[in-house]
């Protein structure tokens, strides 16, 4: 039978999103554990939108390595609700705020479940737009998820102008920043994005802090955003394996093009090295 919120009992908050939060909540017949995404609709006009969209992206897919969604719930005064699976270890920003170092090996099973989530969606003409360590989700066996499809896109011919500018700055491909790219019919590739973000990621995870700024600065959006747009791509040093540095380096060609899509990177040696862990 289908879970309704009166089968649901809170256990404690998980942490606050744009426009929502996240109960860990407790199925009281069954005690299966479930994560509850709760989004007030009222404090935005866009907050409704990015609900529906997320809700829409969650039911299209269905993979090992994006989040499941379990139900959706219509709440009292608008509000709405999703149920997805609880994923134990938080995100990845966590697990590394916390001082877990990712090395060589980890960062390749990690990017081996990402990459596989990319390709489903990019599959099902979905972009993400938002991906960085906090919306990558762990569990105790680290298996890694996708998650928070509040900003995503199912892609269509036109782009709606309105709606391009979302997502976090600090992970955005240095073409989504250009006026004569960006938003324009077929010149702006999403799915190019998403590749971008996930190399900062990775970068990110090995270097246990943003590759664009030294460890602890805040960032100062200007200077990030020229750095993005006219620096180098962030690299790796010298010291980690050739696969490793080209992996990386085909995630973050600043012309989208030359990027590789989610599909090619499945065959990068740096990938296919770890296989079958
Ligand atoms: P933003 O709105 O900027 O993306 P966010 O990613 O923190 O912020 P949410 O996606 O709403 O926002 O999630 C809030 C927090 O709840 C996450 O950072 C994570 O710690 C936790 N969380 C979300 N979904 C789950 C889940 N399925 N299992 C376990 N924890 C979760
Ligand atoms: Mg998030």
């Amino acid at each position: 039978a289908a879970i309704t919120m009166a089968d649901l009992e809170k256990v404690q908050v998980l942490g606050h999103g744009n426009g929502g939060t996240v109960y860990k909540v407790r199925h009281k017949r069954t005690s299966a554990i479930y994560a509850l995404k709760v989004m007030h609709s009222d404090s935005e006009p866009n907050t409704r939108r990015q609900i529906f969209q997320e809700i829409n992206i969650l039911r299209r897919t269905d993979s090992p390595y994006v989040v499941k969604c379990h139900g959706v719930f219509d709440l009292p005064a608008g509000d709405m609700a999703i149920l997805m699976e609880y994923m134990d270890r938080g995100t990845l920003e966590s697990l590394m705020k916390s001082g877990v170092v990712f090395g060589e090996e980890t960062i390749a099973k990690i990017a081996h479940q990402v990459v596989q989530g990319l390709e489903h969606i990019h599959a099902r003409k979905i972009t993400h737009r938002d991906l960085k360590p906090s919306n990558l989700l762990v569990d105790g066996k680290m298996r890694v998820k996708i998650a928070d499809f509040g900003v995503s896109k199912i892609m269509c011919r036109t782009l709606d102008p309105c709606n391009s500018y979302v997502g976090t700055c600090a992970y955005m491909s240095p073409e989504r920043f250009d006026p004569d790219t960006y938003g324009k019919d077929g010149t702006y590739n999403g799915y190019a994005g998403d590749i971008w973000s996930l190399g900062l990621t990775l970068l990110e995870l090995f270097m246990g802090h943003f590759p664009y700024l030294p460890e602890g600065q805040r960032p100062d959006w200007a200077t990030l955003m020229c750095a993005i747009c006219f620096g180098e791509p962030p690299c790796l040093p010298a010291t980690v394996s050739g696969e490793f540095r080209g992996f990386i380096e085909c995630c973050l060609q600043k012309d989208s093009s030359k990027r590789w899509t989610a599909s090619q990177l499945l065959s990068h040696p740096f990938l296919k090295n770890f296989r079958g862990c």
